[in-house]
């Protein structure tokens, strides 16, 4: 039986010879593992297919061993990303945060499918200062799943006159001075006001917003260590993080 999904390939592994599985992240089945056939070959159709970031149609029939990729159509193929380290290393922690999530429902899957799509064009097409968009994604993220970060009042008393906000890691959540929680850390007031902006300006309006210097890089580490404590799994972001 032949199964047509829409998918991006979020990994790509050597198998033996000249196979390679791929690890794809699709519109209708989430994650699912698939061997392409003699595509290291010099003359292979499927090629584009192996590359991380390849978003297209995929044809997948039951193998001995597995799914098997029996066709397979090129919507975007992203090159442009691996071109550029800085979109490279950005694209590839929307990939490792991806492959960390465990999806519980199709709705979750479709969510987040769009938003890694809509990530990743625009780190490959509006890409114009380091990590806007990555910590965009992360917002995005929380939102979907439904621990909205931004508010402009403590999560606990309510107030809305607070001069300094923190971070509460263990539900996800903006409290004040009086009532932040012991594994809480504080949001400088730049890297706060670059999450208000931040939530209220869509992927493609991201060129025109400037944030003052270093408060994006900050809030992302703030954002990891919040996607870290939501969803229990360590990120290694290299060439980010490490
Ligand atoms: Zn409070």
């Amino acid at each position: 039986m032949s199964e047509k999904i829409k998918a991006i390939v979020i990994r790509s592994n050597d198998r033996k010879e000249k196979d390679k599985n791929i690890l794809l992240f699709s519109l209708e089945k989430g994650k699912i593992w698939a061997t392409l056939k003699g595509v290291k070959g010099e003359k292979a159709k499927m090629k584009l297919a192996q590359n991380l970031f390849c978003f297209g149609d995929f044809v997948l029939e039951d193998g001995r061993s597995g799914k098997i990729v029996t066709g397979f159509d090129v919507i975007e193929s992203f090159h442009e990303i691996s071109e550029d380290i800085e979109k490279y290393f950005e694209a590839m922690a929307v990939l490792e945060v991806v492959n960390a999530i465990e999806f519980s429902s199709e709705s979750e899957v479709a969510k987040m499918f769009v938003l890694t799509l809509k990530t990743l064009k625009s780190i490959c097409f509006e890409y114009d200062r380091q990590y806007y968009i990555l910590d965009k994604f992360f917002i995005e993220l929380f939102k979907l799943n439904g621990f909205p970060l931004y508010t402009d009042k403590c999560s606990v008393c309510g107030t809305k006159s607070f001069e300094r906000m923190f971070i509460d890691y263990s539900t996800g959540e903006i409290e004040c001075m009086a009532c932040k929680g012991f594994v809480s850390e504080e949001i400088p007031k730049a890297s706060y006001l670059a999450l208000k902006i931040l939530t209220n300006t869509d992927f493609d309006k991201l060129k025109s917003v400037k944030l003052a210097d270093n408060s994006e890089y900050t809030l992302l580490k703030i954002l990891v260590k919040n996607f870290e404590n939501r969803f229990d799994k360590r990120l290694k972001l290299i060439g980010i993080l490490s």
